[in-house]
């Protein structure tokens, strides 16, 4: 069985090999959090990040501002970075 069009995943940690901040992650990764209770993955807008937290904020300290839009879990939350597919 496909994924479906999944975009790759990478653990956080790797951000770091990318710039560690949100104005210097390359366009072409998509933010995605991780639940830490339900597991539910979605997409993060960046430029809604940078709203409320500033281009300059660390990227591995997003994952605990997050927040669980299926659950509300506050708590484990990742952020992931996914990669767009070149096709
Ligand atoms: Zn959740």
């Amino acid at each position: 069985m496909r994924h479906r069009r999944s975009i790759e995943l990478m653990p956080r940690e790797n951000a770091a090999d990318y710039g560690s901040t949100l104005e210097l992650l390359p366009e072409w990764y998509v933010l995605v959090a991780k639940c830490g209770a339900c597991r539910h993955q979605g997409r993060i807008d960046r430029r809604m990040i940078a709203k409320t937290y500033g281009w300059g904020v660390h990227l591995n300290s997003i994952g605990r501002t997050l927040k669980c839009s299926r659950c509300g879990n506050r708590e484990g939350n990742k952020l992931l970075l996914g990669r767009l597919p070149r096709d």
